[in-house]
């Protein structure tokens, strides 16, 4: 079983292995020739803001594109679905297209047309608000949801430095690092008193989009806002800046930041977003070294999605994540969306990889919770049976759940029936992509 499961990792790679090194510093070399820019302006993050490739003329000067992923881009811009690529995260896509090495990150931000021709379809129709989660219904005030009845979402921002193709938020974020994303400060202010005056709420997640889009003085000036409430005793920030701009991470803000990290009586955590272990770079590395060395937690939030399911492939994220510093901590299965079926995973898969493949790892490594975040009701465990039910099969072979709310023996609320995606679908496609399917049979007797 060891070999086995070193066999199936070793496919698979990693962007601390030497070859990928090597790559990377070539295509920053490459980069930053069309840039005409220099080592130095590559290791300042504002920089890397104002040379987002938002077309994909611009991003054809500097890798090969498919066809597809060139028609896709365009469409997406001329629809006005959001599209960007940090010149750091460019630096991580092999030049050729079509390999299986980099398709995990070219799928992270570059859209399939079937996903850029549904979104625009779908934000045409009147009866839809893209609000997937339901959100809005849980929103007391504007910057806030309130999913559950301690912990409270604040959002000063609604956009990220690009745009991952499955984020739950698209309906929100209405382009890659605008300006107009920022919550106002009138709204800010009335979030922070709201905050202050619910004394239930004892943790605070500073979300968006990606808060460190925001100037230090502008964080700290929130951090330290909730930080004067004595009832708020965790801080998380979630930010996937560690993995598309590194160079964000820099001294000061850590340092400052940790200041707000007080042990017995406050704690600041970063969550963080890494996909695929080709992700990992030693810049990235460092960033959460940096993040360590002044105390801070970081843990991470996987999206288990086509991509990073095949055999092994989450485990050896999860093993590489824990050597440069990051707890695993949730992997979530792909939300139900139609726009979205590219990423799209049967839920049995996702349990089968606990079963079989996470669990051949040590407990230190496979630390993460196995979850669907079900519209309205919020997270729920996988790995709880008593917590969703199979209650058919239809006749084109999918699965459909029926979610219970976590709440329910607190109080009344409906459940969630969820039509999942074809199991006999996913292996087809895994068998056009390469795979052997034997080594997923076991997975029809998940459920
Ligand atoms: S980092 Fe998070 S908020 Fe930003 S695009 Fe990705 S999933 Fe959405």
């Amino acid at each position: 079983m060891a070999r086995n499961s070193q066999k199936h990792m070793q496919k698979y790679d990693c962007g601390l292995d030497n070859g990928a090194v090597r790559r990377r510093s070539r295509n920053k070399v490459r980069i930053l020739e069309y840039f005409k820019a220099t080592d130095l302006e590559w290791e300042k993050w504002k920089w890397h803001l104002s040379h987002i490739i938002r077309d994909a003329q611009t991003l054809k000067q500097m890798v090969r594109l498919s066809d597809q992923e060139y028609d896709a881009i365009t469409l997406a811009r001329r629809l006005k679905i959001p599209f960007g690529i940090t010149p750091y995260y460019l630096s991580l896509i092999d030049f050729d297209s079509g390999g299986m090495r980099d398709r995990a990150v070219r799928a992270q931000v570059i859209p399939s047309r079937h996903y850029v021709e549904k979104l625009a379809a779908s934000k045409q129709r009147q009866d839809h608000s893209g609000d997937f989660m339901l959100e809005s219904d849980t929103s007391p005030i504007d910057g806030i949801t309130r999913r559950y009845p301690n912990i409270v979402i604040l959002k000063p921002v609604l956009t990220c430095p690009q745009i991952c193709v499955y984020c739950q938020r698209n309906w929100e974020i209405e382009d890659v690092y605008s300006p107009q994303a920022v919550l106002t400060k009138d709204k800010l202010e009335n979030a922070l008193q709201w905050i202050k005056k619910t004394e239930e709420i004892n943790e605070v997640l500073i979300t968006g989009g990606d808060p460190l889009l925001l100037s230090n003085a502008r964080l700290e000036g929130i951090v330290s806002r909730l930080a004067a409430n004595a009832h708020i005793i965790r801080i998380r920030i979630g930010t996937r800046t560690p993995v598309t701009l590194p160079q964000r991470i820099t001294e000061s803000l850590v340092r400052n930041l940790a200041r707000f990290h007080s042990p017995g009586k406050r704690e600041l955590i970063i969550v963080t977003h890494f996909e695929h272990p080709y992700e990992i770079t030693p810049q990235s590395m460092e960033a959460v070294q940096k993040f360590r060395r002044q105390g801070l937690e970081v843990y991470n939030q996987q999206v288990f999605t086509y991509f990073n399911s095949r055999k092994f492939e989450s485990c050896l994220l999860r093993q590489k994540l824990r050597l440069i510093g990051v707890t695993p901590y949730y992997t979530f299965n792909t939300k139900g969306k139609e726009e979205t079926d590219d990423f799209r995973v049967p839920i049995v898969r996702l349990i089968q990889e606990q079963k079989e493949e996470a669990r051949l790892m040590p407990g230190t490594v496979r630390t993460d919770e196995i979850v669907f975040n079900v519209p309205g009701l919020g997270k729920n465990y996988l790995k709880a049976i008593q917590h969703h039910d199979l209650i058919s099969i239809l006749p084109d072979g999918k699965r459909l759940y029926e979610f219970h709310p976590w709440e329910k023996k607190l109080s009344l609320a409906d459940t969630y029936l969820y039509k999942d995606v074809s199991i006999h679908d996913y292996l087809l496609r895994l068998k056009t992509d390469g795979e052997d399917i034997a080594d997923y049979k076991t997975i029809w007797y998940y459920y």
